[in-house]
């Protein structure tokens, strides 16, 4: 693009464009980047600056940007018909995926809407009125998850989440839930290991006193006559509260708990599913073995193309909802482009990508690369913990490794280093303190290389010894 030509994009975007989660006044004062095009896990700029896409777009692409067999997929279906209606009439892609995606869930029904925030909003009206009509609640169904949940910024799944940032914004406008402890074991207030850790005999022995504080909650709800409804959790991975992976066998022990006291399993594996977690499944619950009541998916649902999300339910929610007519049992719900026949189709063969062997392979590469680089940046004393799970990579800075203290997140040590990440050609963005590094399967040796490479300068600017 001419310098004039961006220029006069630049000042569009200042004059009317308002972005999300953003601080617009400092947003004013910078000089943003104009993405335009994209290939594999590379970016161009406007100005033809390459960087690499090492979160994935926001955690959404899979098998790299302007794949030949996704944009084929959209082409195809573009020659036919871009958007119908749902709401009585069936389409080809949208059955296709639905049959696929159930198989692979090991849940028979799929309800289609548009992102993350939707599909767990029709969790939640799902889970809310299946209790009601089963278990003929008296006061209101009442929701437990967990401590920093993230499940989307509608006004319910804000209700679902438990980050104080975004409490206090909306408080008069949310529902009450209850949090239950997360397994943070870098932050174990019991000040054990992680049960699943190579030193974890250098620690006092964990006794699962997470899982005792989780019990202990949803015990008490129920012996005072307000039992939850339902469990509201990612599996293995809670992402926007801080890249926080689970102990092996924690998920488990929960579930039958849950399960245990009569509560739905609400599973949002929105950032989990697709393969990010590694393992022989799609979905990093069903590895573990918790195959989940109600299961919301997004972001990686399109290959990260096009906006796309579902919610899989169980075959009890669904019959809930069946019945005469006259019943009105129906459920009462829906969007103007759910089941978007475009979205379908590249989400379609997305799932069919993932399945090959060569999809399989750059996956436990990626992953393999990953756990034996990360462990390099151990040298900045920032660095109080590093984590990994499948493609999925995080390094949580902190003031002082010793004790652990965090930075103060007014300080921005984490949007530091990624700004200078970006200078170096390397696009990520940090939660809070976390710089996470989630980049697409496609990605090469070289290009991890350079990934490793950018942070860990990054991270000496930010510290010089
Ligand atoms: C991103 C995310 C959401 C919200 O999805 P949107 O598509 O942004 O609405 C919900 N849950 C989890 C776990 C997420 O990571």
């Amino acid at each position: 693009m001419s310098k004039q030509g961006i220029r006069s994009v630049v000042a569009m975007d200042h004059a009317h464009v308002w972005h999300p989660f953003t601080q617009m006044r400092d947003w004013l004062g910078s000089r943003p980047i104009v993405l335009v095009s994209g290939k594999g896990s590379v970016l161009r700029d406007a100005n033809g600056k390459e960087y690499l896409d090492a979160n994935s777009s926001i955690w959404t692409n899979l098998h790299g940007h302007r794949h030949p067999r996704l944009d084929m997929a959209v082409r195809r279906q573009l020659a036919k018909v871009a958007h119908v209606s749902a709401l009585g009439f069936a389409n080809v892609p949208a059955s296709r995926l639905a049959s696929r995606l159930s198989r692979e869930a090991g849940l028979p029904k799929v309800f289609f809407s548009d992102d993350g925030s939707t599909a767990m909003e029709t969790a939640l009206k799902l889970a809310h009125e299946f209790t009601r009509r089963t278990r003929r609640a008296r006061a209101r169904t009442r929701f437990v998850s967990m401590e920093g949940a993230y499940h989307g910024d509608t006004v319910g799944a804000v209700s679902l989440g438990h980050i104080d940032l975004f409490h206090r914004a909306y408080g008069g406008l949310l529902f009450p839930t209850d949090s239950v402890m997360s397994p943070y074991c870098y932050r174990c207030p019991f000040n054990r290991a992680r049960p699943d850790a190579a030193d974890a005999r250098s620690y006092r022995k964990c006794n699962w006193e997470c899982v005792g504080r989780f019990e202990s909650v949803v015990t008490k709800a129920s012996r005072h006559g307000k039992a939850h409804a339902a469990f509201v959790y990612e599996p293995v991975v809670q992402g926007a509260a801080g890249m926080i992976m689970q102990p092996d066998g924690w998920l488990q022990r929960v579930a039958d708990i849950a399960r245990g006291h009569g509560l739905l399993l609400v599973a949002d594996e929105v950032m989990t599913g697709f393969g990010r977690t590694g393992g022989d499944g799609l979905f990093a619950g069903n590895n573990q073995d918790v195959v989940p009541d109600l299961l919301a998916v997004a972001k990686g649902l399109s290959g990260g193309y096009l906006p796309l999300a579902a919610t899989l339910a169980s075959q009890p929610i669904f019959d809930a909802f069946t019945g005469e007519y006259g019943e009105f049992k129906t459920f009462f719900h829906g969007h103007s482009y759910t089941a978007n026949p475009l979205g379908c189709a590249v989400a379609l063969e997305s799932m069919k990508l993932l399945s090959s062997k060569a999809s399989i392979r750059q996956r436990d590469l990626l992953a393999s690369w990953m756990q034996r680089d990360l462990p390099r940046l151990w040298r900045h004393d920032a660095v109080g913990d590093i984590r990994v799970e499948g493609t999925l990579g995080a390094v949580e800075l902190v003031r002082n490794r010793a004790t652990r203290q965090p930075f103060h997140l007014a300080e921005r040590v984490g949007a530091r280093v990624c700004d200078a990440m970006a200078r170096r050609g390397v696009l990520t963005r940090p939660v809070g303190n976390v710089v996470v590094l989630m980049p697409p399967y496609c990605t090469t040796a070289g290009q991890w290389g350079r990934i490793i490479e950018a942070i860990d300068d990054a991270m000496e600017e930010l510290s010089p010894a």
